[in-house]
Parts: C-alpha cells; structure tokens; sequence
C-alpha cells in the first residue's frame, strides 16, 4: 500500500552516497507526485495563454483550467462560495494581504490583536508591526508546561475582548493541534475576527469551514499539501471580502480606470492583481485530486498510528528531550528533539550521514525558541509517504546520537558525508 503510494513520488528514490532518502522535512515543505508536475507541464506545453483576458479558445480554456482549481479549493475545504477563495503566492502573502487591507482598515489605536505563542513567523511578525503602525495593544497567549495553548491565558485575553484573534491550527514545530471551533466560539461572543492559519493543519488532516467554527479568515499553501510552491489560498468571509480594500493595484484586480480614480472588480478578483501563477494553481488542482483519491481519512488514520508508534519509541530513549506533547492525542507527527549537549544543526548533519532529511534551527518560531531557551531544535515531520522503517531509521539515529557525541567528543564531518 504505502510502497504503491510511494511510486507517485519520483523525488523519494533518490539515494545520497547509496543510502535512500528519508525525507522528514515535510513541515517545510511536501514533496509532489508525477500528477501534479504533470499536470504543470501540461498546462504550459499545451495550454499557454494568459487567464482572464482573451476571448480567443486557448485562452478560455487556460481560464476555465485556472477557474476550475477555484472551485475545487471550495469544496474542498467547504468554503459557502468560490468567490470567498482568493489565490496568492502562499501563507504568508494571504495573511499579510489581511493584515494590511481588514486590519488596516479595522484596527485604531488601542485596540487589541491577539497571537499565540506558537505562530509561525507568517502568522505573528504582519500582526505586530500592524499594532505598532496603529499604536495597538499587541496580546501573546502563553503556553503551558506540555506545549498546549494556557487555558488562563486564553481567559485573560478573552476579557480584553480583542479585534483581531490570529492562530495556527497546528504549530510546525511541537506538533500541538489547537481546539479551533472552542476557541473560535468562544472570540466570536466577544466579537473578535478570527484568522487561521492551516498551513499545517491542512497537511496533516480534513479542514472543512464549518467544523472549524465561526472563524473569519483561513489560509494555506499548496506545497505543504502535495501542491507547487509560490500558491497560496486565502479564504474569508464574502461580507468581510467585500469591504476590505484592495491589497495591489494593477491588472485583473479593476473594472474601470479613469484619470483619477478607479473602481475595483467584483470578488475573489479584486485580490488578485496581476497575472497569477496559472500552472502552480493548475497543480494544486491536480494536488487535490490526488489526496482526494487517496481519502483524507486515510491519509489521517496512517499519520495517527505513526504518530503514536514514534511517540512510544521517544519515550524509551535515554538523553534527548521532546519538545512537544507526548500525548498522542491532539498532536500531528511532527516532532522536534533534543540531545543534551548536542547543538541541533551537528545532530542534523549527523541524521543526514544516514540519508536521513531533518530540519534544525527555529523553524520561522523566534518566540517560541526565546521560551525555550534554545537556539535551535532538531524537527523530523512525517507525511503519509513515510514508513515505519523510516521511522525506525530515524529513532535508531537517535539511539545512537548520545553515544556517538559523546563518543567523537562532538561533531560529525560538516558537509554531511562520512
Ligand atoms: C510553512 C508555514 C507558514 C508559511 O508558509 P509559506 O508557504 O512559507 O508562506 C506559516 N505557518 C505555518 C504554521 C507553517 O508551517
């Protein structure tokens, strides 16, 4: 089953110095199966033309290829209507676009907008320097000892009844999956506008709106979902969408220019200035096609049991740390360790003398690592094409590094091959 589904992904052959690759960086980015490059080549080989502009046959076909992907990521993630599916060039465009045009328009001084801990740099940098070009009062919501989102920290912002709410279904580097649909809930009484990031939430389970609660705003990527790099969804509300500002100026996004002022085209369009990345969203189409055939509850279930055989073999090893919940409930395999003594980047190039692909460093998490106390972690992120014997490479590699640092009295060889 897995050795089949394995077969879709050309780039998990490789092998460095006669080891097979492990490829356990799919936080950072997923790697894509022959359908969806296909599809790309496809699309500039028999279908070039602009979108959204000719009247001539090719062009209408490159525009209803294009405009078709629309729908897809609608029903997909269960979105009310495709015009609520904005296409950008990825996570972090989609919540800088809300940042500057809903914020921008929305937020005065001393107003609060409120973070987690855990955002990713994309989902907390946009929103500080918004509280501090509008003098707003800028709220972290603090985490407790097992990683998870402080219930009184959630009460304490709660009660300054914030405008804006920003959070990440799921963080990219301890793995904790937060409760949306209570949290979202519970900000809409308030009256907050609540933003989610499902970069990672959406790789690793079903997203559909409706479960999610009465959130206001969700946003993605294609390449942590299978799909080409430099694509990005943005989904918000219709009555939001239509009365925030545009973010670019230029092609696409207009229905009429005069000398001196101009009007703005009707949604998602108005958002989408310029000429988009028409074979990049061709092949998130193609993207979901493909996980849609292999079943998201599928993909879920595999992730789960690897998520709990990998959490029990941690828990048995001496002398690394796990920076991240060790309930397997709640949680996505993605696990960022430590070894004592071990700086993360030697543990990194140790793990790639095995052919083993690992992230070190602060995973675009600067506030989180300054709570951490640490530099840098070491992150291994499992996807559905991964194995139990990738796995087991992976915590045989980590069996062996304490003995191995202590050992070589420190580093492996820089440049990663023994
Ligand atoms: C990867 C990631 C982002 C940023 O995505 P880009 O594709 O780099 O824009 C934001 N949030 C989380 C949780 C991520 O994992």
């Amino acid at each position: 089953m897995r050795e089949l589904i394995r077969k879709d992904f050309p780039n998990l052959d490789r092998t460095f110095d006669g080891k097979p690759l492990v490829y356990l960086d799919n936080a950072a980015t997923s790697q894509r199966p022959k359908k969806v490059v296909d599809a790309t080549i496809k699309y500039y080989t028999h279908m070039n033309a602009n979108v959204h502009r000719g009247v001539y046959q090719l062009s209408q076909e490159a525009t209803d290829a294009f405009e078709a992907v629309r729908g897809k990521v609608a029903r997909w993630i269960g979105a009310p209507s495709e015009r609520e599916v904005v296409f950008t060039k990825g996570t972090t465009e989609s919540i800088n676009l809300i940042a500057s045009t809903y914020g921008e328009a929305n937020i005065s001084e001393g107003d609060v907008i409120a973070v987690t801990r855990m955002e990713h740099h994309a989902n907390f940098v946009p929103w500080q320097q918004l509280a501090k070009r509008k003098k707003a009062r800028f709220e972290i919501i603090e985490l407790t000892n097992d990683w998870r989102l402080d219930s009184k920290e959630i009460d304490r912002v709660l009660a300054l009844k914030p405008k804006i709410l920003a959070l990440t279904m799921l963080s990219n580097v301890t793995g904790v999956s937060n409760p949306i649909s209570s949290l979202s809930s519970r900000f809409k009484m308030v009256g907050t506008t609540i933003v989610v990031d499902a970069a990672q939430g959406i790789a690793h389970g079903e997203v559909t709106i409706d479960r999610l609660g009465p959130v206001d705003f969700l946003v993605f990527s294609a390449h942590k979902v299978c799909g080409p790099t430099g694509v990005g969804i943005l989904w918000g509300r219709e009555t939001l969408l239509e009365k925030m500002p545009p973010y670019q100026f230029g092609g696409n996004m207009i229905s009429h220019v005069g000398d001196f002022d101009s009007e703005w085209n009707d949604l998602p369009h108005k958002f989408e200035a310029g000429t988009p990345d028409i074979a990049g969203v061709i092949g998130l189409g193609a993207a979901i096609d493909y996980l849609e055939t292999l079943g998201r509850v599928r993909i879920e279930e595999f992730e789960k049991k690897l998520t709990h055989y990998v959490l029990h073999e941690l828990n048995k090893i001496d002398g690394i740390r796990l920076l991240g919940p060790t309930d397997p409930h709640h949680r996505a395999p993605i696990f960022s360790v430590a070894v004592d003594g071990v700086h993360a980047h030697d543990l990194a190039t140790f793990f790639d003398m095995r052919g083993i692909s690992v992230r070190a460093g602060h995973h675009c998490c600067h506030p989180l690592m300054m709570k951490l106390a640490l530099p840098a972690t070491c992150r291994a992120s499992f996807s559905f094409y991964n194995t139990t014997e990738e796995a087991d490479l992976f915590l045989n590699a980590l069996r062996d590094a304490p003995r191995f640092f202590a050992r070589s009295g420190k580093r492996p060889p820089q440049g990663g091959t023994p």
